[in-house]
């Protein structure tokens, strides 16, 4: 079994594709967020939330563009996640300078100062003389100089945390990272995806093939990665194994018989509450023909049943198999 390695080619318009969803999408979930945070604001849940967002979005035009650059995908959609968060901030700029041009408009004393200026050159005023940057900059450092205040959601009126400058500055860009980190995480599992390059289109959708039992996992993984194919066969059950197991999926060129199939081995168990959990182990390639070998090597349950228990243990595991 071979390492997938992408191509790396990123057609232009997969990428003009990715920078207009991009571009489009980054505005338009930053307003979003923007106008959710007017009534509650969860930190850190909703960069990671708006960075799935982006994620989404970027995956998308990255699969309908083709982009099979994971390095180039995650550097753009990363973007993306930055571009949602500068949307949200400057989104609060704009009514922070309208507010302070309301409290500016109200004051008796100051209100004058309406009159010769507008509200972005009172908000410039404003910003220069308290942190020394004017226009949105300055606006990142008034807000990190006053800090921000973290209360529950359950109980908004309570003290809640106080970050001071520093510690705003770190929240910032943890929050800065999250975004970024995980959209472009997920456009680069969306372009590492198993590519035809002769075909020129992805492969197709995970197929189940086989299992077997957790404990042969790095026994199959030995056999694959040494290309031992008859061995990577008897080691599977044609009858589904019961839980813990070792499932073997394969992904194929929708197009054409040659290309090699892509090959997922995963650990499926079920956890305390019933569920089934998929953990991958590992990916790679196989030809068609090493495929086979391990098709054909099977153990057909028949060969197995040497004596009745063992017969018996199989036809549960069916009977088991068909209820699910
Ligand atoms: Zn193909």
């Amino acid at each position: 079994m071979k390492k997938y390695q992408p191509s790396n080619e990123a057609p232009l318009n997969g990428i003009l594709l990715l920078i207009a969803i991009g571009t489009v999408g980054g505005l338009l979930l930053g307003g979003i967020m923007y106008a959710i945070s007017k009534l509650v604001y969860l930190i850190l849940i909703f960069p990671l939330l708006f960075g799935i967002a982006g994620g989404y979005l970027a995956s998308f035009a990255i699969t309908k563009g083709k982009i099979r650059h994971p390095l180039l995908a995650f550097t753009m959609a990363a973007l993306i996640g930055i571009l949602i968060f500068a949307t949200y901030n400057f989104a609060e700029f704009n009514f922070f300078k309208q507010g302070l041009y309301e409290v500016l408009k109200a004051d008796p004393e100051l209100s004058h100062v309406c009159q010769t200026l507008n509200p972005d050159q009172a908000a410039n005023i404003f910003l220069t003389k308290v942190t020394g940057s004017p226009g949105f900059w300055g606006f990142m450092k008034y807000q990190a100089k006053i800090g921000i205040t973290i209360t529950k959601v359950s109980r908004p009126s309570s003290r809640g945390i106080e970050l001071n400058e520093t510690f705003t500055w770190i929240y910032f860009l943890v929050e800065l990272l999250i975004f970024a980190g995980v959209s472009g995480a997920m456009a680069f599992s969306a372009a590492s995806e198993p590519f035809c390059e002769r075909c020129d289109n992805w492969y197709g959708k995970k197929k189940y093939v086989d299992s077997t039992d957790h404990n042969k996992s790095e026994q199959l993984l030995w056999a694959l990665n040494r290309g031992d194919y008859t061995n990577a066969g008897k080691l599977l059950d044609l009858v589904p194994h019961d839980y813990p197991r070792v499932d073997m999926a394969v992904q194929q060129c929708p197009s054409c018989q040659e290309a090699d199939l892509y090959v997922e081995l995963s650990l499926v168990s079920k956890n305390r509450k019933g569920q089934i959990e998929s953990k991958k182990l590992a990916t790679g390639l196989i030809s068609p023909s090493d495929f086979q070998t391990i098709l054909e090597s099977r153990v057909r349950p028949t060969e197995t049943t040497d004596n009745y228990e063992e017969s018996a243990d199989t036809e549960i595991k069916e009977i088991r198999y068909e209820e699910e």
